[in-house]
């Protein structure tokens, strides 16, 4: 017999959220000219209006960036710029109930991960990075690394507040300073952030968020005042952004798409497997760039791995992100929806078996249940475009080596997870697989001293780590950055 789980929801009384909001420039907020609505995909609600920056206000929050780096930011020490990121850390685990319960609102992921993993990664990205900051002459980068000056900063939607942090917090530290603009459907938790850099006193215009569209973003990279550009989001845009700032001597690090494969040898421990398939793909609704997107398993045990997948599958809870007992919220959006739907139907076009468990799915909202399809071939689209989305393609091999061709056999090369209980297999894999990050029996483990990017295109240059300072210093070491 199995006994229903009661609702435990979690209250959305902590946030106040006002019903339209400027930019952030100067240290304050400032009126838009026009507005667009941001929703919660969950349920269509109308959370606040948000202004679309012009060209215009872009151009003040660098001319504000401009000067907070030459008379104020750029002549502190290090130690007291991390006396600063210190404090934001400190503010942001104090308020890390109110900024997960907006971001779970306004991006449509469970609360319980934006409240044991966005928030506490965010808090402790700012922790790592403020200790940096005094200590950049020893981070192997050559003696005294200088800032550019003005960081311009393009987020995505699926981790609002997490890629804020990553690209704020290493600025900040190496003494740049910041034009930063969120997604267009997930502004809210960055709007709420500005209030942190007041609250911490950060000194005017070292942080400035102005929020928009993609124009907005290409007014960012495009303004001359702008001499480095940190972008995570699609590989179309990334490429856009690198063609424009060809001719320029503007620094650049691309974060991009990935098809992660996720490696199942014979040997491996089944069960916990599964938890790490379940945890590579349905993590964040597949809403991720590493995402373990492509299960590639040895055939051995296919049958096996897919049947308790299958299983565990079932027991994924959909449904209300402020439910603490759920496991898959909203997609964040109806265009995202359409893209994971068209995608899905092409895997059904080419002759790939879908298989999702049965889910009661609102009909306000967006949602999408999680789905696996197998016998899916690497000439399959679902097996070589990113989905993003909670859909896995499942594909086998007979030999180690069949396996690293096949993972290898993709424009991305972002992520890759190995599942093996011999360590030479997993030396001899990651060696030959072509990824940026490889995990080894677990997969989607995010820490701030690790440096995080991708090969081909999946990127330029890398964010985390010493690696990640490197690409915000003019003598420092870059990797792979323009
Ligand atoms: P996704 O597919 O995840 O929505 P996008 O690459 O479209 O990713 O968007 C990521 C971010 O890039 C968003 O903040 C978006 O507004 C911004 N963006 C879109 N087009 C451009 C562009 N041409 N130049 C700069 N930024 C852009």
């Amino acid at each position: 017999m199995t006994f229903e789980y009661a609702p435990a929801l979690e209250s959305r009384s902590i946030v106040s959220i006002k019903a339209k909001y400027g930019h952030f420039i100067n240290g304050s907020f400032v009126a838009g000219k026009k507005h667009f609505p941001t929703i919660n995909p969950a349920t269509e609600e109308i959370l606040s209006h948000i202004a679309l920056g012009g060209a215009s206000d872009v151009d003040k929050a660098v001319m504000a960036a401009q000067k907070a780096y030459t008379k104020t930011w750029s002549k502190l020490s290090g130690k007291e710029r991390g006396k600063y990121l210190y404090r934001i850390a400190r503010i942001l685990q104090e308020r890390a109930r109110e900024f997960a319960v907006l971001e779970t609102l306004d991006n449509g992921k469970p609360i319980r991960e934006t409240r044991d993993i966005d928030i506490p990664l965010v808090a402790a990205h700012f922790f790592y990075h403020a200790g940096w900051a005094d200590k950049l002459d020893y981070a192997g980068l050559g003696h005294s690394p200088k800032a550019y000056g003005v960081a311009g900063q393009i987020i995505p939607w699926n981790f609002p507040l997490l890629m804020l942090a990553w690209k704020v917090a290493p600025a900040l530290a190496t003494g740049n300073t910041v034009v930063l603009k969120p997604a267009e459907t997930t502004s809210l938790t960055a709007l709420l952030f500005a209030e942190v850099c007041q609250q911490a006193e950060l000194p005017d215009g070292v942080v400035n968020i102005v929020t928009g569209d993609g124009s907005t973003g290409a007014a960012i990279v495009n303004h001359p005042g702008v001499h480095k550009i940190a972008f995570t989001g699609s590989t179309d845009v990334g490429k856009k952004i690198a063609r424009a700032i060809a001719s320029t001597d503007k620094k650049a690090t691309l974060e991009l798409g990935g098809k992660g494969a996720n490696i199942v040898f014979d040997d491996a421990p089944i069960d916990e497997t599964v938890e790490g398939i379940v945890n590579g793909i349905f993590f964040n609704q597949g809403h991720v760039c590493c995402a373990g997107s492509r299960l590639i398993v040895q055939e051995s045990v296919a049958e096996e791995v897919i049947e308790k997948l299958k299983v565990r599958m079932a027991k994924i809870r959909v449904g209300d992100p402020l439910d603490k007992n759920t496991d898959l919220g909203a997609i964040n959006s109806k265009e995202q929806l359409v893209k994971i739907k068209e995608l899905s139907a092409i895997g059904d076009a080419e002759g790939a078996e879908r298989w999702s468990p049965q889910c009661n799915l609102s009909n306000k909202g967006f949602w999408f249940a999680p789905t696996i399809f197998t016998g899916v071939t690497q000439a399959n689209r679902i097996a070589q475009e990113e989905i993003f989305g909670p859909v896995l393609s499942v594909l086998t091999f007979r030999t180690p080596q069949e396996a690293i061709d096949k993972a290898n056999n993709t424009p991305f090369g972002l992520s890759a997870g190995i599942w093996s209980e011999k360590g030479s297999r997993i030396f001899w894999a990651s060696q030959h697989l072509k990824a940026g990050v490889i995990w080894a029996n677990t997969f989607n483990k995010f820490d701030p001293a690790s440096p995080f990017g991708g090969y081909k295109e999946s990127g330029w240059g890398r964010e985390g780590g010493k690696h990640g300072l490197a690409a915000y210093l003019k003598t420092g070491k870059e990797t792979g950055a323009k």
